[in-house]
């Protein structure tokens, strides 16, 4: 029986992982739900599956929450602090860190810093501060099982291998709703037609970092810290289908790749009973639904997320973590239509020449700069066109 902790239970992450647990009550138990504004789900989620503990992080619905447990013996924690405090129980065996954004690192790192095992969805935590996550990793033995289904498939890709004699891993990515559109089409797209993803359906957030690449870039970062690779090692390849979920290429140069339908369920079940597999009932690929696997390089120059992430990868530093809090900005700012989908670009990259680089940041740094990033790329935002309106 694992005890899963889990972070950001009222997500779309969350709530598949826990259709898998309910599957399988036999080998999960859930000792931890959390979630942030969501009372009515996480209560709800708490009723069902009778966790310990629910902590609930927007301070101002604790009391409905406690007030709708109070019949049961679920202790009720409100605030970010107790999402700290409550990821080192002793009763915690696996941590799924589900919550999307900056918001996530904190919970991460003290799990990290606890020594348990981690089921990672938060990305971002890994793009902000992959160097400390990983070092803090290696003294304590906690080990991070990637739920990103990319990485997923590179994580099983290496299963048996050595890591030394990997050449390079290619991430795939669908391109998202707007693959082979051009800048004077782009201009003019909403957040409700980006939010169309064809393939993924996800949280509002990533579903606007697929539209813009700017996921594939987060993605290239994770799979650096991930997989303790050099930014050269790290390619990406439009595949449309979103069938190959990535390659890992050998000094050999043989190709091994993972494959499989688009469905997260697959890399959380993967992730939360690793190392095991488990018999599920999930549709199975058929050959028949994919007539047609193509593979096409992304086009760097209209999707400048990408490039600006490559781009902060390649300095280092704090240069990642103030390209996720722009990027944080325009996307919030995306979605209440206060910037167009090309400004995102132009904001992130006037915020990474603004704030001051620094080439090993502490903790207290990263937190520094996540900071000035969000409130100089939200005085841009102000300046757009369509938030003066
Ligand atoms: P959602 O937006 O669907 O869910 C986010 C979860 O985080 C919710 O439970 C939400 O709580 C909680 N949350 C939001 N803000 C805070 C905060 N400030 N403090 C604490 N909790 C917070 O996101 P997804 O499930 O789509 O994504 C989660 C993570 O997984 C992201 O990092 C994403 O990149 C990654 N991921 C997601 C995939 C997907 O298919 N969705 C695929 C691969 C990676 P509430 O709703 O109660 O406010
Ligand atoms: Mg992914």
């Amino acid at each position: 029986m694992k005890r899963l902790a889990i972070l950001g239970s009222t997500g779309s992450i969350g709530t598949q992982a826990l259709e898998v647990v309910e599957s399988h009550p036999d080998l999960f138990e859930i000792e931890i739900l959390t979630a942030h504004s969501n009372a009515e789900t996480l209560i709800a989620q708490a009723i069902k599956f009778k966790p310990n503990a629910v902590v609930i992080t927007d301070v101002s619905k604790y009391e409905l929450v406690k007030k709708a447990l109070e019949s049961t013996t679920i202790k009720v924690f409100g605030g970010e602090e107790a999402l700290i405090e409550v990821v080192r129980w002793d009763t915690v065996d696996m941590v799924l860190g589900a919550i999307v954004g900056f918001a996530g690192l904190k919970s991460i790192y003290a799990a990290v810093d606890a020594g348990k095992t981690i089921a990672l969805a938060n990305k971002e935590t890994l793009v902000v501060a992959g160097d400390l996550v990983m070092k803090r990793a290696a003294e304590t033995g906690a080990r991070i099982i990637p739920v990103d289904s990319e990485h997923s498939a590179i994580f099983q890709c290496l299963v048996g291998e050595y890591i030394e004699n990997v050449e390079k891993v290619i991430l795939t990515a669908s391109g998202g709703p707007f693959r082979g559109k051009k800048p004077n089409f782009l201009v003019n797209v909403k957040a409700s037609h980006a939010l169309q993803h064809p393939n993924w359906n996800m949280g509002a957030k990533i579903t606007i970092d697929s539209a813009t690449l700017m996921n594939k870039g987060l993605e290239m970062i994770e799979a650096k810290w991930l997989f303790g690779l050099k930014n050269e090692q790290i390619d990406v390849i439009v595949h449309q289908q979103s069938a190959i979920h990535s390659f890992v290429q050998f000094i050999d140069g043989s190709l091994k790749a993972q494959v499989g339908i688009p469905d997260m369920k697959l890399p959380i079940q993967y992730a939360i009973a690793y190392p095991r597999r488990i018999r599920n009932s999930f549709k199975r690929f058929d050959f028949k639904d994919f007539g047609q696997l193509t593979f096409e390089e992304p086009d760097y120059k209209t999707f400048r997320n990408l490039a600006l992430a490559k781009e902060a990868m390649n300095i280092g530093g704090n240069a990642p973590c103030v390209l996720n809090a722009a990027n944080e900005i325009t996307v919030q700012a995306f979605l209440q239509n206060k910037v167009d989908f090309l400004e995102m670009s132009d904001i992130i990259e006037k915020t990474m020449a603004k704030v001051v680089p620094i080439v090993s940041p502490t903790m207290e740094d990263y937190e520094q700069s996540d900071k000035e990033a969000r409130l100089y790329a939200q005085e841009l935002v102000k300046k757009s066109p369509l938030a003066t309106h």
